[in-house]
């Protein structure tokens, strides 16, 4: 069954709907009166995640979606679990190996100073990003971050579903509170700057290309059109037809319109992103926490990660100018902050995280 309308079968059951689902994509509902009259069906509906004009089609972005989450209301936004220390025992068996293999620093020596044991706080959010061109595509991206070290924690994101369901053992829910994703506080800033848009291009890379090679052509075609134009006023010129003040004139216009035509073309074509930050899990979990010196010239600092036991992992490293996440590090000489290639050459000097990518 499809991931959406699993959950449309559950948020139903939950309101008191009896769910049959009869194969992978479809499921017959029949609905209370309560919830007929909210979404506006009759009693017995049938659900598909595919297109079919026999059911009710769910897709992210659909109007049946955005009526089937008004019945969540606030609830299902927030929730807190805890990873039990005793069921999540892991560590790293050789952790000075495990960081050389993790991270390289090109310019810098590290040495593993300490290691320890902390708990920590990850936050997951869980982003609705729409992208409209000419068509509109949804998207859900899920960042994970580490609250204690602040870097982001990707292999997590990865386990959502699985603590969701109630799949990983050894986890005590400390409760979903209908608290709203507004209240959670979410630091969303570093996670849209340094995880959405990497996220974003990979997954609509086909509407992004689809779009600038439409755009591309869309010009050549303008331009081609606006050279015939211009063509014709010379031949007409050169023919006597008209005067040197006449043939100006109507290059000027021809000009002024390409102008127009082709700023009007960019303006259709670019792609308007927004984002919702749609769900917020936060995870408590015993972690290992490694202090590593990072030595550039005369200058030394301390970094610290965590190692999760759910995901055996690092947190991930990010460019302390840019965001992007990467494993061959530089650091600056003064500062020995944490470039990543393209901005310890001088590449990405306005600092944005597009340009990473
Ligand atoms: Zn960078």
């Amino acid at each position: 069954m499809s991931e959406l309308l699993g959950v449309a079968c559950t948020l139903l059951s939950h309101h008191g709907a009896i769910v049959e689902r009869t194969d992978t994509t479809r499921a017959e509902v029949l609905l209370p009166p309560l919830i007929q009259t909210f979404l506006g069906l009759k009693e017995l509906v049938t659900f598909s995640s595919e297109s079919d004009e026999q059911a009710i089609s769910l897709s992210l972005g659909s109007d049946w979606i955005e009526r089937l989450e008004g019945l969540l209301g606030t609830e299902g936004r927030y929730a807190e679990v805890e990873l039990l220390a005793e069921s999540f025992p892991f560590a790293p068996k050789n952790p000075a190996e495990m960081v050389a293999k993790h991270i390289a620093f090109q310019n810098a020596s590290m040495r593993l100073a300490k290691v320890e044991d902390a708990s920590t706080l990850y936050t997951i959010a869980v982003i609705h990003a729409s992208l409209r061109s000419r068509d509109t595509r949804h998207e859900l991206l899920v960042a994970a971050r580490n609250e204690s070290t602040s870097l982001l924690h990707p292999q997590l994101s990865g386990r959502l579903q699985g603590l969701l369901d109630g799949t990983i053992p050894g986890c005590r829910w400390l409760g979903a509170s209908t608290t709203s994703v507004a209240e959670a506080r979410v630091d969303l800033e570093v996670i849209l700057k340094s995880h959405a848009p990497r996220e974003l291009r990979r997954r609509c890379e086909d509407v992004i290309l689809h779009s600038e090679a439409r755009l591309q052509r869309d010009l050549e075609r303008l331009d081609d059109y606006h050279r015939s134009l211009t063509s014709e006023v010379a031949r007409r010129f050169a023919q006597a037809r008209i005067d040197r003040s006449v043939a100006d004139a109507k290059q000027a216009a021809i000009d002024r319109d390409l102008q127009f035509k082709c700023n009007e073309l960019v303006r259709t074509s670019s792609i308007e992103i927004s984002l919702t930050l749609e769900q917020v899990i936060r995870v408590r979990a015993p972690v290992k926490r490694l202090t590593l010196d990072v030595r550039r010239r005369k200058k030394q600092r301390s970094l610290v990660l965590d190692y999760n036991p759910l995901t055996r992992h690092l947190d991930t490293l990010i460019c302390e100018q840019c965001g992007a996440a990467q494993q061959a590090w530089f650091c600056e000489d003064e500062t020995v902050r944490l470039l990543c290639r393209g901005c310890n050459s001088g590449e990405h000097n306005f600092g944005a995280a597009r340009a990473c990518n």
